[in-house]
């Protein structure tokens, strides 16, 4: 009879590899999960992430079992990043910078959870022998929320997030799909309680229900996956959120006792926390990709970093980013021209309002783009109207 492989066994190559947690489930979502994933997106809550509701995807993601032939197993892993090292007002308060989400601010978890993993496969097959096996690091069609609390690595707080007992949710989730039979773990249980500090923090009341994130109001959202203008209704409210938004996790009490932890290849980057928004908003093609190499700063683009960097502008209250403003009006991206003229209006000191309406009004003659020509209008009919 062939002996039951050793979860404890694993979990210590897992540790070796880097990983601070390490579970096991069946490849099977529960039925609560594939409901509230059909709900979400029936009422189109995935906004442009198209992806998430094309059918064949859709029914991927609701059957784990099906992304790889005689799997038995889903080995869920997380590692820990550095939580933010402010509080929700310092982060505030910085007004002429940018913050940016914690698990952002040094390299690209992405590539470094991917080397851990294949390096964790590789010594599974050593210690199991040769199995079928699959990673996965925040892919589409896996609902890795979902396997994680049906794992036992921790539950799915309010907010959507995987909150662990002992290290709370600064977590970077992975997965491991094997054809190897291991026992699964319990299921994490559920301990938000009563509390509902996430949902009523959350700056533009994204988290419409408990377990509901609407993605077109989330800010790591609009901030990093959207690639168009962001509803000026939802401007004002992202404050200075350049890329990501930490609040519902830092309001988290399950987050008081994160432990700011020593970190080799996650190191933050000390010019990544609260940046400059001049310096960034400065940055040219060549400069945006050398000062973002490696970093997952670089999904949104130079287009969708900077328009996030205008609506920070625009709200910071600092009549000093006017120059760079006005600058940008000629910017060779529609994206940043519109959000330029929206920051603009928003500013607009009564003793500049001649020089900022003069400059939108001659570069609205000029512009070719359909969307950033509403900008310009819209901008041009707020300073009038402040004018009577
Ligand atoms: S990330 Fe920010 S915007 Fe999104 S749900 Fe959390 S608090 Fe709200
Ligand atoms: S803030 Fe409260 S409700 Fe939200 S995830 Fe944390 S414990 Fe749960």
């Amino acid at each position: 009879m062939s002996q039951p492989i050793s979860k404890e066994a694993i979990r210590k190559l897992a540790l070796t590899q880097g990983f601070d947690l390490c579970a096991f489930t069946k490849p099977i979502l529960s039925s609560e999960h594939r409901a509230q994933l059909d709900a979400w997106v029936s009422h189109g809550m995935h906004g442009e992430m198209g992806y998430m509701a094309e059918e064949v995807r859709l029914e991927r993601r609701k059957e784990p079992e099906s992304m790889l032939e005689g799997i038995q197993t889903v080995i869920a892993l997380g590692m820990k990043h550095v939580p933010p090292p402010y509080s929700l007002e310092e982060g505030e308060d910085a007004k002429g910078s940018g913050a940016i989400a914690a698990y952002a601010h040094g390299d690209d978890y992405h590539d470094v959870m991917k080397k851990r993993l294949k390096a964790f496969a590789r010594d599974l097959d050593t210690l199991l022998g040769p199995h079928d096996q699959r990673v996965y690091v925040d892919t589409a069609p896996v609902l890795e929320h979902a396997l994680a609390e049906r794992a036992g690595l921790g539950w799915q707080g309010k907010h959507t997030l995987t909150i662990n007992r002992e290290h709370g949710s600064y977590l970077m989730l992975g997965e491991l799909f094997t054809t190897a039979e291991i026992e699964p773990d319990e299921p994490a249980e559920f301990h938000c309680g009563s509390c509902t500090a996430c949902i009523d923090i959350c700056p533009t009341r994204a988290i419409v229900a408990p377990f509901v994130v609407d993605a077109r109001l989330c800010i790591s959202y609009l901030t990093i996956e959207y690639r168009g203008f962001i509803p000026i209704g939802l401007r004002p409210m992202m404050g200075n959120r350049i890329y990501g938004c930490d609040d519902c996790q830092i309001v988290c009490p399950w987050n008081r006792k994160a432990e700011v932890i020593e970190l080799d290849h996650l190191k933050p980057r000390d010019g990544n926390i609260l940046p400059e928004l001049a310096e960034l908003f400065e940055l040219d093609d060549e400069g945006f990709r050398e000062r973002f190499r490696k970093s997952p700063i670089k999904r949104p683009g130079r287009a969708g970093l900077l328009r996030n960097v205008a609506i920070a502008m625009g709200n910071s209250g600092r009549g000093e980013h006017i120059p760079l403003l006005i600058k940008a009006l000629n910017d060779s991206e529609p994206l940043i021209r519109g959000h330029a003229a929206w920051a603009l209006a928003r500013l607009c000191p009564d003793r500049q309002k001649g020089e900022i309406r003069e400059a939108l009004a001659y570069h609205s003659q000029h512009e070719n783009d359909e969307e950033a020509g509403r900008e310009f209008h819209l901008a041009l009919k707020k300073i009038g109207e402040s004018d009577s």
